[in-house]
């Protein structure tokens, strides 16, 4: 009999996977499935970004490469935020990564441990509290609410900050739901980090650059006050179509760099050179492709949050960034997961129940709309045709 560690008890993991797994089985059945489950953009990565990365290794880039990351890919990701942002970065503080995963990975174990508490979005992405339990530490739920248009409420975070706290995570715009935190929020949220100097901050903006009706991205590099703090997790794998290359960068705070470059060391060595050479064409390359992948999404989601909003028992905000609505079940008296199970099996529409987000997340469903507007259509008019057959039942 094997003895594991009791950590992997704790371990949790993202359902987004299995409903994919799940999915892909019955079509392989021959059943027709939309999915709108997994998030992921189902637009192709741009040509220029896949050249450079068949250039890389054509010219000989086959071996290891530093750490951290080669240093072209740090200085470009730098100079794209001093674009986009308008904050100087030094390339020595980016550390690229397989994917904008592993930055959370890293950043819980520079914190987590027995004793010590990280607050997290609830719902929110998964692996946020998975992890935390993973590590031993204990996981405080910061609940975003339909009400609030699910952005962070600056006063829930930080009534929930204790002397144990060594960590928030804060996730806009969010998955799974499209919730976008305004900027006096994020200042209020900020004012009172000054008093507990010693809370750093995760800041996820892996979808930074997908806003729609002129919200602005209130991004927590913006807060000189608090820079010395704050880990930027960003990444390729939304903005260019990238979830297959596992490229991820984050800015980490100076004194963590060495020892999150050791984490790299210890875990994966290095990125493959031509995903960073990828990585370095997508950010300096033209950006008319991301700008079109947006308003595509933004189209998609006027149809997705009006059909909704159309179906029996089920109500939608309006998401304002990421590719996500975060409807409203409870007038269906389904659970969650029966729901996402249901319109899977018998209407053959790939959703993820909102309890695979947290506990929170109850009464609602997460729909990817990275899918094309005619399978929207079609998979709004099953998801009606199965509710209407229900409840005529
Ligand atoms: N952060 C959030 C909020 C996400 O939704 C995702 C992916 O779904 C990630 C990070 C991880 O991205 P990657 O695929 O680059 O690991």
């Amino acid at each position: 009999m094997l003895k594991p560690a009791a950590a992997m008890g704790r371990i949790g993991t993202e359902s987004a996977f299995e409903v994919l797994a799940r999915a892909k089985a019955l079509e392989a059945q021959g059943r027709s499935i939309i999915n709108l489950g997994i998030g992921q953009p189902d637009f192709q990565t741009p040509e220029h970004i896949v050249e450079a990365a068949i250039k890389a290794l054509r010219d000989g880039h086959h071996g290891y490469t530093p750490a951290a990351g080669i240093p072209e890919l740090r200085a470009a990701v730098a100079a794209d935020i001093d674009r986009r942002l308008e904050v100087a970065v030094d390339p020595d503080d980016v550390v690229i990564v397989p994917g904008g995963k592993v930055t959370m990975f890293f950043a819980v174990l520079c914190f987590g441990e027995p004793g010590a508490e990280i607050i997290y979005p609830n719902p929110g992405f998964p692996i946020y509290e998975s992890i935390i339990a993973f590590s031993g530490a204990t996981p405080v739920a910061v609940p975003l609410l339909e009400q609030n248009g699910f952005a962070f409420s600056a006063e829930d975070v930080l009534s929930r900050i204790t002397p144990a706290t060594r960590l928030i995570i804060l996730n806009s715009p969010a998955n799974p739901t499209g919730g976008v935190t305004p900027r006096a929020e994020v200042d209020k949220l900020v004012a009172g980090l000054e008093r507990h100097p010693q809370v750093a901050v995760l800041s996820d903006e892996i979808y930074g650059q997908m806003l729609y009706d002129g919200r602005p991205h209130a991004s927590l590099m913006h807060y000189p006050e608090i820079r010395d703090r704050v880990i930027l997790l960003d990444g390729w794998s939304k903005t260019y179509a990238m979830t297959g290359w596992r490229l991820g960068y984050a800015v980490w705070p100076k004194e963590l760099v060495a020892g999150v470059t050791r984490l790299a060391i210890n875990c994966h060595s290095c990125v493959n050179a031509p995903s960073q050479y990828a990585g370095i064409a997508a950010l300096t390359g033209p950006q008319q492709a991301t700008r079109d992948m947006v308003a595509a999404f933004a189209a998609r989601r006027r149809v997705v949050v009006e059909e909704l909003n159309a179906l029996p028992g089920i109500s939608c905000i309006d998401p304002f960034g990421a590719f996500y609505a975060f409807p409203n079940i409870s007038g269906t008296g389904i659970a969650a997961k029966e729901l996402e199970v249901k319109l899977l099996e018998e209407a053959g529409v790939a959703t993820i129940a909102g309890t695979s987000f947290g506990v929170h997340g109850e009464g609602y469903l997460r729909i990817s709309y990275a899918n094309s507007i005619d399978n929207i259509r079609e998979a709004m008019g099953r998801i009606r045709t199965w509710l209407e057959a229900r409840a005529a039942a």
